[in-house]
């Protein structure tokens, strides 16, 4: 099976399934214990911490780990509107967050906390004439992803902060889909907080950290003397070990560069053997900066699903955008809020490339495309 899923997960390096493994058999001590084995412990979770801290150009205080983005995304959002002055209550969410951050957003919402979405140009960008109207002084936070998951459109991060900043509002981003795929400075990057999950770069799952801005007031979500009181529970060793072994393999800015230019070469020779081959293909957000490694299209009439039987038979494992929403048949909330019709939405087929992509894979896909063009039901082309 060719694996072309890289957005809803990737899979674990052999280093990391090494050090996870290292840590688990030899470190697993707790590491708050004061004896030996738990000071062993507390020097593997520093040694993590600031080898994050070194990738992510943060000081190692500035890392909170957690078990993941989701739950990092619930503590900046929970824990910085907790935590503002009075008179600023209000969060902005932008329309095409993830699925699971937009359930919080709901959440607030139905708990009386004012919510506004920022919305997104029918090309994906986000409307920043929108976002400066929507960023007054009564505003707590916004949180903004720093690109899409499903089409991989890159949110304006910079403008968004300035225009944060200047209303004294605190600023959120979701880099799950950034942190391992673009270059990354905590310092650089303008935001209060940061979420990421270690899976989305050859990590494992179920952990990840908020990197929350050193001087920032947040009020925990789950309290207890952990990660200085920002985060309570027994660490993670194994897999905090393995996110830190997982960044590291990541390498320089320049190395992440050359990584993105390589899956952009992939992706645009697909691109351009699946538009010679198929009918009607449409490609969503081609038109604005995106992530290099991803495809959000969809071909004539054919709906996603239709699509995806067809591919898996091929050997192809592709998604209909979201893993964590593409159990219903809902249109993707993403290409909804571009003002995509739903019938159009339907038919969306997300291919998203990683860092153990080969031009192999790329080759067996386009040698397929005949069969798969012959595969599909030719009346609702
Ligand atoms: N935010 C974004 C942008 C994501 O792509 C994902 C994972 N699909 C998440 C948050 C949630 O990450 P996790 O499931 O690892 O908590």
């Amino acid at each position: 099976m060719i694996y072309l899923d890289h957005h809803a997960t990737t899979p674990p390096s052999q280093a990391v399934i090494d050090a996870m493994a290292a840590v688990m058999a030899g470190t697993w001590a707790n590491a708050s214990s004061k004896h030996g084995p738990g000071q062993a412990a507390s020097r593997v979770l520093a040694g993590a911490r600031s080898v994050v801290a070194q990738a992510l150009g943060c000081k190692p205080a500035e890392v909170v780990f957690t078990s993941g983005a989701t739950e990092a995304n619930h503590l900046a959002v929970r824990g910085l509107l907790a935590a503002a002055p009075e008179g600023r209550r209000r969060v902005l969410f932008s329309a095409v967050e993830h699925a699971g951050h937009l359930k919080l957003a709901r959440e607030l919402m139905n708990a009386g906390v004012p919510v506004d979405f920022i919305p997104v140009r029918p090309d994906g960008a986000l409307d920043l004439d929108a976002a400066t109207r929507l960023i007054r002084d009564d505003v707590a936070l916004v949180s903004l992803m720093a690109a899409n998951n499903e089409t991989g459109a890159l949110m304006p991060v910079p403008e968004v902060a300035a225009l944060a900043a200047a209303a004294g509002a605190r600023l959120h981003v979701d880099a799950t889909q950034w942190i391992g795929k673009r270059p990354f400075r905590f310092t650089d990057f303008g935001a209060d907080a940061v979420s990421f999950s270690a899976h989305k770069f050859n990590g494992p799952k179920g952990v990840g950290a908020l990197l929350l801005r050193q001087g920032v007031a947040i009020r925990p979500t789950v309290p207890g003397p952990q990660e200085r009181g920002r985060r309570g529970g027994t660490e993670n060793l194994p897999a905090i070990a393995g996110l830190a072994t997982a960044l590291y393999a990541l390498g320089t800015p320049a190395d992440l560069d050359a990584e993105a230019a390589r899956q952009a070469a992939l992706r645009d020779r697909l691109e351009g053997a699946l538009m010679a081959a198929l009918p009607e293909l449409r490609i969503w957000c081609a038109g604005v900066p995106r992530l290099p490694g991803v495809s959000f299209l969809r071909v004539g009439r054919w709906e996603a699903d239709v699509l995806l039987q067809r591919l898996e038979r091929l050997g192809f494992a592709a998604s209909s955008g979201a893993a964590c929403s593409s159990s219903g048949n809902a249109p993707s909330h993403v290409l909804t809020a571009m003002g995509v019709p739903e019938d159009e939405a339907l038919g969306a087929v997300r291919l998203s490339l990683g860092r153990t992509t080969t031009d192999a894979d790329i080759d067996a896909l386009i040698a397929a495309l005949p069969t798969l063009r012959s595969l599909l039901p030719a009346a609702e082309a």
